[in-house]
């Protein structure tokens, strides 16, 4: 798409194609399998059977390189947090974020005197969706997942700001 890409303003055709799009990105999004802490074990069971993340299209994928979108699931230390943007710059674009449960969104319980924890992962990279909770219910996860899928349905070629913001 990069030789359309932000040559057109919106019209017929560019509003048709971003609808297709749109459509096979936000029915295939496939997250990073990588955990951080507890909040990766609920993550682990809504992929699991009986809340089966499959029917919304969403599969692991053990490569960066083969995901669109990274799940954030607990605690990152300061030793991990190089770590984790390294994967994050290694996924192609687009890319999206959800940063799951307390600690992800802004050091949980490690807020205050947790010397060694970020607070907040959207102090290097961007977050697209906060789930909250200590740890979030699977429910809460597959939520989080359809708001990203709300975001992903409005993006526009014609705007690629638009998918970043
Ligand atoms: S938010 Fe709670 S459940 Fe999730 S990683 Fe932090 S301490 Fe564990």
């Amino acid at each position: 798409m990069g030789l359309i890409e932000g040559r057109f303003g919106d019209n017929i055709l560019i509003t048709s194609v971003d609808k297709l799009i749109n459509w096979a990105r936000m029915s295939s999004m496939w997250p990073l399998s990588f955990g951080l802490a507890c909040c990766a074990i609920e993550m682990m069971a809504t992929g699991a059977s009986r809340f089966d993340l499959d029917r919304l299209g969403v599969m692991f994928r053990a490569s960066p390189r083969q995901s669109d979108v990274m799940i954030v699931a607990g605690t990152v230390t300061m030793k991990m947090a190089t770590r984790l943007k390294r994967l994050y710059e290694q996924m192609p674009d687009p890319k999206f974020v959800i940063s799951m449960g307390s600690c992800s969104n802004c050091g949980g319980p490690y807020w205050e005197h947790g010397y060694h924890v970020l607070k907040g992962v959207d102090q290097i990279i961007p977050v697209d969706v906060y789930i909250p909770g200590c740890p979030p219910r699977p429910e809460a996860l597959m939520d989080g997942l359809i708001q990203l899928q709300a975001k992903i349905a409005k993006m526009t070629l014609a705007k690629q700001e638009d998918v970043v913001a």
